[in-house]
Formats: C-alpha cells, sequence, structure tokens
C-alpha cells in the first residue's frame, strides 16, 4: 500500500511548484495522467518544430514568484517587447483596440471615440464584477469599441452568451484607457504600453515545456502516467488508475474543479451539483509550419466575422528555436463551447484568414502542422460560478484539502499564478 503525507493531483506548473516547496520537507506523490510533466505549458516536437498548446508567454507580476520561474528557467530565457495587433475592417492596428483606432476608417474611429467620451462623461466605474459583459462593456468602453472590438472577440473566446457572461475576470485583462489615450490612438501615433502584457519573457529553447520540464528534474515525487480516478477525503484515500490506493494525510488537487468534485466519493450532494454547474469552453490550437514567411509580430487578435479564429500567433518571434531554420510556426486558436470542431474545415479557413490579413505572404508554404486540444480552456464566469465556488471551497476547506491553480481554483489566471499558489498551498501544509 503507498501512502504519503501530501498527494498533488496533476503535474502542470502548480503542482510542480507545489512539489518543488515540499521536496525533502514533506514526502509527497505527485499524480500526473500524461506521460510528460506541464499540464497546459508544455511542448510538442513535430518534424523539427517544438509547437507549444498556443502562445504561453511569462508576464511576471511578483517578485518571488518571479524569481521562482527566473531561476527554474536559468539562462534559458529572454525578454521580449510585446508586438501585439488587432486585424479588424481589413487592415491592422495596435493592441489594445481601444487606445489604437487611428487605421481604422474614419467613420468607425467616430463613432468608437464619441462613445467612449460620453461612457466616460457618464463617470463609469470598474464595476464590481457582477455585471454581464455586454452591459459592461458598453458603459466603460462605449457602444463603438464594443460594437467593433469587444463584442465580437469575447463572443468568439467565451463561446457563451455576453448577457451571461459576468466580468470579475476583466480587471487585470482588459486595458482601461484614459480618454487622452484614445483621442491620441486615433488621431495620433501608436499607444504603446497599454495593458498587462507589455513585456514578457519567454526560453530561448525548447518552447514553455523548458519551464515545466526544469521545476519536474527536481521533483523526487513526480509520477507520470497516474491518473487518480476517485478521492475519499475523509479516508484520505485516492484510487489510481491501473494503480490502486494511495493513502494521503492531505491533498492539493489541481485538476478541473468540476470533475474533481465528481470524482470525490464522499462530497455531499450539494457540492456535487455546485461543481456540475461549472461551465468550460474548449480550444483547439491549429500549429502550422511555415517557409518563406517574414513577419515580426507576436500574435494579432480577430474580431471580424470573415476569421472563425479568434487569435493567431508566430511563436518562432518568441523564439528562433522553435522552428527549424528558414521556417517559422504559427499558432490558430478555435473556441468551441464544447462541441467537435470540423477539423478540416477550421484548418481551410485557418490558412485563408492567414493569407487574407497577410501573415502568410504569396511566397510563403505550408510544411507541418499539429492539431492540439484544450478540451477544458476558459472557464466561464457567470451567476452559477459564482454560487458554486463558495459551497465547493466551505466543503473542502472542513476537508483541509486544497483546490488550486487555474482550473483547480476554477478561474481565469496565467501561469504565474499557478507557481503563486502551488507555493502557498505548500506553504501552508509546512507551516502547520
Ligand atoms: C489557450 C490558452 C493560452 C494561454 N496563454 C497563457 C499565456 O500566454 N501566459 C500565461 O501565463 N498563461 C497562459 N495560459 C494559462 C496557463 O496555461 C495556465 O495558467 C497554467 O498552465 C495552469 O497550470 P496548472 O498547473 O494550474 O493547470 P494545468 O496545466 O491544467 O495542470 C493540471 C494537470 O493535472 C493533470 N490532471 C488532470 N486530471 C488529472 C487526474 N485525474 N489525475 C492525474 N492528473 C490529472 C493534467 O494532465 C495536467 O497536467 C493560457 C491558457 C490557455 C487555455
Amino acid at each position: 500500500m503507498l501512502k504519503t503525507d501530501v498527494l498533488i493531483i496533476g503535474g502542470g506548473l502548480a503542482g510542480l511548484s507545489a512539489a518543488k516547496a515540499l521536496e525533502g520537507k514533506k514526502s509527497y506523490i505527485v499524480a500526473e495522467r500524461e506521460n510528460r510533466p506541464g499540464g497546459l505549458s508544455s511542448t510538442v516536437k513535430k518534424g523539427g518544430f517544438h509547437f507549444d498548446y498556443s502562445g504561453h508567454l511569462l508576464h511576471l507580476r511578483w517578485p518571488k514568484t518571479s524569481k521562482f520561474i527566473l531561476d527554474a528557467l536559468g539562462s534559458n530565457r529572454r525578454r521580449l517587447r510585446r508586438d501585439a495587433r488587432v486585424f479588424a475592417h481589413g487592415r491592422w492596428t495596435g493592441f489594445p483596440f481601444q487606445a489604437n483606432l487611428a487605421p481604422m476608417p474614419q467613420k468607425v474611429k467616430a463613432e468608437c471615440v464619441s462613445a467612449f467620451l460620453k461612457a466616460w462623461r457618464a463617470g463609469a466605474g470598474p464595476g464590481d464584477g457582477s455585471e454581464v459583459f455586454s452591459r459592461w462593456t458598453r458603459r466603460v468602453l462605449g457602444e463603438g469599441i464594443s460594437r467593433h472590438f469587444m463584442l465580437p472577440y469575447n463572443a468568439k473566446l467565451w463561446q457563451y452568451p455576453l448577457e451571461r457572461l459576468t466580468t470579475e475576470w476583466c480587471a487585470p485583462f482588459v486595458p482601461m484607457p484614459r480618454p487622452e489615450e484614445v483621442i491620441e490612438g486615433a488621431y495620433g501615433g501608436r499607444t504603446e504600453g497599454l495593458g498587462y502584457n507589455t513585456f514578457f519573457h519567454y526560453p530561448k529553447r525548447g518552447g514553455i515545456g523548458a519551464l515545466s520540464n526544469a521545476l519536474a528534474a527536481g521533483s523526487s515525487g513526480l509520477r507520470l502516467g497516474l491518473e487518480v480516478e476517485s478521492v475519499d477525503l475523509r479516508k484520505g484515500v485516492a484510487q489510481v488508475r491501473h494503480f490502486g490506493p494511495v493513502h494521503f494525510k492531505r491533498l492539493i488537487n489541481t485538476s478541473p474543479l468540476n470533475s474533481f468534485t465528481a470524482m470525490c466519493s464522499d462530497a455531499p450532494a450539494a457540492v456535487k451539483r455546485a461543481g456540475a454547474a461549472l461551465r468550460h469552453n474548449t480550444v483547439y490550437v491549429l500549429n502550422l509550419g511555415a517557409r518563406g514567411v517574414r513577419q515580426e509580430l507576436h500574435w494579432g487578435y480577430f474580431p471580424g466575422e470573415g476569421f472563425p479564429f479568434y487569435r493567431a500567433g508566430l511563436a518562432s518571434n518568441f523564439s528562433a528555436e522553435l522552428a527549424p531554420r528558414g521556417c517559422a510556426s504559427f499558432y490558430v486558436e478555435f473556441a468551441t463551447a464544447g462541441e467537435a470542431l470540423d477539423l478540416a474545415a477550421a484548418e481551410a479557413a485557418a490558412v485563408k484568414g492567414l493569407r487574407r490579413c497577410g501573415l502568410l505572404g504569396p511566397g510563403s508554404k505550408i510544411v507541418e502542422k499539429l492539431w492540439l486540444k484544450i478540451p477544458c480552456a476558459y472557464v466561464v464566469y457567470n451567476r452559477e460560478r459564482a454560487a458554486a465556488l463558495p459551497v465547493i471551497n466551505s466543503w473542502l476547506k472542513a476537508k483541509k484539502a486544497q483546490s488550486i491553480g487555474r482550473y483547480g481554483a476554477w478561474k481565469y489566471s496565467f501561469m504565474e499564478e499557478s507557481v503563486k499558489e502551488g507555493l502557498e498551498a505548500a506553504g501552508s501544509l509546512l507551516a502547520r
């Protein structure tokens, strides 16, 4: 019978960071169902290309976790200034759209600026997050910016009615310009530096998986290919597929909260119901390797109807090592509400769209492709989520279990936040 002080479900960045903090201090097992560590922060090699699960860039904000991540990468890292753009009304402009309206047609520009100023004069505060997205964006950014970017882009991304999507996630992710920045961006030059991701770090070699691999390399308790099938928190025992029971004193979960509550055999009916009410979208990432590409940009946003994908980027502009010499690599992101994507049709639309916006030029040729699916990609913020989380979290607290990371905590978060939560979860166990 296998026994451990701490069982960690999932070897993504949250689980690996918790493991690193526990190393040598408590016995632990990280059960990771895949045969590689890293979860979403991993990299797949194909035909000389390194493909991530779409762009995975390190936007570091906090000193302790920045140091932890940069130390793990050692010299294998580079700091880059973002070159992100938006393709709207048949032309490119800078990101964020709301502060870079200059290239837009006169009518669109005037509509966006005047409605923004009207919203501003009305004293639009950020709100408390409970307001629904469709109303919030019109109230704080005005009708024009909402109609030409915020509504179509977010409808494509979330695949959920924007009249029911709440806005707790918006503060860190939606740049809020001042009136002078909107006017300057519309009638003056390009507005740089707005938003959370002006600069980012990225590994020089190996894709974002290099970070996960570096953390995994020092982990004595990481067990790949172990899928946890059920958990009894009262008895402190987990059943692992093809393996049997693992007894634990404490549990840290990083697997998606909806499937975790479903597999907890001792969860009360109210907790199971709360878990079943959680919603998410699914993202399909088409990675393409190409020859003959001459483009500087890092990534672009596509609000327009003629583009079935919401974002596309040039990964080889983060690191030339991701593609063989003379080649470039793209990622193109499609979201669905969970239904299967018609891959052949999506691929044809992706290539057509990349040619239409000029990212693939007349002389460029696709030489490699790889579809990657992220079944649970963006968790949906709705009233059901707001009601479910306190029910689940108070039960977990009573059982002295922790559920962390982007999916364990069921939030729109980023890699550094998963690292932070992993370190904090381990820290709280060590402090007891
Ligand atoms: C499309 C997209 C783009 C993104 N871009 C960025 C970006 O540019 N920058 C950024 O900072 N963040 C980005 N993120 C967010 C980032 O991917 C996550 O914040 C981070 O990787 C989450 O790490 P985690 O450990 O919390 O979860 P995960 O990476 O999901 O790890 C959880 C692990 O648990 C394992 N698991 C699940 N169930 C079980 C089970 N029953 N038994 C055993 N193992 C199990 C999974 O296999 C997985 O390895 C992006 C996310 C998406 C979807």
